[in-house]
């Protein structure tokens, strides 16, 4: 089993019920156990900002799907959700994104691990630092999320 942390983003409609019905969704991936969720985060929106507000979390899952196959699901289950690919940043009604998976450093077109984003983001790390077993928790090649944390800080994210 690999430990997987994934970002759960949604904007449109009734966002704090998708992202909730998201983590079941999650839960009910085959070969996979969703070990921990995060606090619901509301954030502003990066880059389009006229558009509506995020509500962000993460989640940790144990799996024994590779990272090719979680993305699939990931995928799938936005298309479950009615998400149609429009603006990069602009509205979605749900993004799933895969933060980090085991120590897997990985630059594929398909696929980036840990997401190239992930350090600069609150509405990634907040989520993030509620399932990460401990504080000094490492990112590959990037210290710790605890030390990332003071940086982002100013970004206005309000946990629910
Ligand atoms: P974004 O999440 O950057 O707002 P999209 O959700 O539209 O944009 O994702 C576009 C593509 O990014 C996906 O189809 C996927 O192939 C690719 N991608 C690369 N690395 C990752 C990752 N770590 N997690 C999720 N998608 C990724
Ligand atoms: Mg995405």
């Amino acid at each position: 089993m690999s430990t997987a942390y994934i970002a759960l983003g949604a904007n449109l409609g009734d966002p704090v019920a998708t992202v909730n019905a998201a983590f079941a969704a999650l839960s009910a991936l085959p070969q996979t156990t969703l070990a921990a969720t995060s606090a619901l985060y509301r954030t502003a929106p990066v880059g389009i900002t006229e558009q509506p507000e995020f509500i962000n979390a993460a989640a940790r899952v144990e799996t024994a799907l590779s990272p090719e196959a979680l993305l699939d699901a990931l995928l799938g289950i936005e298309q479950q959700f009615g998400r149609v690919r429009e603006l990069r940043n602009g509205p979605r009604t749900l993004d799933l994104d895969v933060l980090l998976y085991d120590d897997l450093v990985l630059d594929t077109p398909r696929l980036t691990l840990p997401h190239p984003r992930l350090h600069l983001r609150a509405f990634v790390l907040y989520p993030l630092a509620d399932v990460v077993p401990s504080p000094d928790f490492p990112l590959p090649g990037r210290g710790t999320l605890a030390a990332w944390l003071p940086a982002v800080a100013n970004q206005g994210i309000v946990r629910l």
